[in-house]
């Protein structure tokens, strides 16, 4: 058993940023792990080639999905695999199958709701559009316009001030299309925008996956700045720790197991996809290796058997103006470490033996972790944990980072619990 000193610190967080930045979308998300893992030395494999059974680090790209592996030298084809699983979505704003539309002077883009924002948070900010863009030829384009492009403005006061009683009241449909000039509507006019940012010719984009985000850049906030507000820490904050375990881990000698990183898509919407948690990537990429490797029937079935899977996501830090929403005994504090969730009804994954293992990793890490448990009278949310583990009966444990402001535009957690994560990530990666 190697042990792990904390590599990681406050350099971690900065890096932490421009990955936000950089990851306006699921498919910039796996671009950017792409990235770092080419500079890591993995290499993409293509799921249509066939695969040899070679060490080193490797990694297989499936539209807002990625599954990375290292595979150390002389590992046997039953090797257990420990995986470090997340997800690359965050509810937002995405445009809809004819976009352009607007009113009374007013040009707009059509917006589909993904996954479950606060709506009140994308009001009033500056929006960028990013996303993939798919090409006649049958190539797909990144995109991300990361200028203020586009705002959904809010009411004034004047006209309703009902809502000091009430509470905003917003119609999804209704109130959430957002802005982006002035004019009539021209059908088209979206697409051909962006075709003219790529350089391409008019008509050459036939289909699109396209999203808003705030261009606000992520910032350290506080006294101390020992606070990080940015977007989509739920759950990119997970991914990127994962990334930089998994690099650190492919560094180490002598790995008793292989250590994977599973980032998926459509989390948020229930991960029913080719490329969500309920769907058959890691399945897939995992039984290749084996296999890859001259493994039988048999070493899957033994390598399966003794895999773990973390699965990180962000929790509920206590937040201080609602405490009494939370267990009073489990009260996950901002800067305090990763947190352990825990719910006997599945909707977390986690089990005593489970606890223990990330107990383990936490100590040979030297950091201090938490536990999230919901207050019973509260519905609890879910991850690709409990997804993860019925699917590939993969013993599976829930873990995490504890923020405040889960699901807004602009999410709010402590400066140290990314690297506190990663450095637990790496000690348990590497056993
Ligand atoms: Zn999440």
């Amino acid at each position: 058993m190697s042990s792990s000193p904390s590599r990681f610190g406050r350099g971690h967080t900065d890096d932490l940023m421009s990955f936000l930045s950089a990851s306006p979308s699921p498919y910039h998300a796996v671009a950017s792990v792409a990235e770092r893992l080419e500079k890591a030395g993995f290499r993409q494999v293509e799921e249509t080639d066939a695969w040899d059974g070679t060490s080193g680090g490797k990694y297989v790209l499936r539209g807002g999905a990625v599954v990375a592996w290292y595979v150390p030298d002389g590992a046997a084809a039953h090797t257990p695999f420990r995986i470090v699983g997340a997800h690359t979505d965050s509810p937002n704003l995405r445009v809809k199958p004819l976009p352009d539309t607007g009113a009374h002077g007013w040009r707009q883009v059509a917006v589909e709701i993904y996954g479950g924002p606060l709506l009140n948070s994308w009001l009033d900010r500056d929006l960028g559009l990013a996303g993939r863009l798919s090409l006649r030829d049958g190539s797909t384009r990144l995109v991300n316009v990361d200028r203020p492009l586009l705002r959904v403005p809010q009411l004034a006061i004047h006209m309703d001030r009902s809502i000091y009683e009430k509470g905003l009241q917003l119609d999804k449909q209704k109130h959430m299309q957002p802005v982006w000039g002035l004019g009539d509507t021209r059908e088209g006019d979206l697409i051909r925008f962006l075709e003219e940012d790529l350089g391409l010719a008019a008509g050459e984009v036939t289909g699109w996956d396209l999203m808003t985000h705030s261009i606000e850049p992520p910032a350290y906030l506080g006294r101390d700045r020992e606070l990080l507000a940015g977007p989509r820490m739920d759950n990119l904050l997970s991914v990127h720790a994962g990334t930089a375990a998994l690099v650190a881990a492919a560094g180490s000698d002598s790995l008793p197991y292989i250590p994977v990183l599973a980032a998926f898509d459509h989390e948020e919407n229930g991960s029913q996809s080719d490329t969500g948690a309920d769907g058959p990537l890691l399945g897939s990429v995992l039984e290749r290796s084996v296999y890859a490797r001259g493994g039988t029937h048999e070493d899957r079935a033994r390598a399966f058997a003794g895999t773990v899977c973390l699965s990180s996501d962000t929790g509920h830090a206590v937040h201080p103006n609602y405490a009494e929403r939370h267990d009073p005994t489990h009260l996950p504090r901002a800067g305090g470490g990763p947190i352990l969730k825990v719910n006997v009804n599945n909707r977390y994954a986690t089990d005593g033996s489970g606890r223990a293992v990330f107990a383990a990793a936490c100590e040979r890490a030297g950091v201090p972790f938490q536990s999230f448990v919901s207050n019973n009278s509260m519905p609890c949310g879910t991850t690709i944990g409990p997804i993860t583990a019925a699917r590939h009966g993969i013993k599976t444990v829930d873990i995490g980072v504890a923020i405040l402001s889960m699901h807004s535009a602009r999410e709010l957690c402590g400066a140290a619990d990314p690297y506190l994560l990663a450095n637990a990530l790496v000690a348990f990666l590497e056993g």
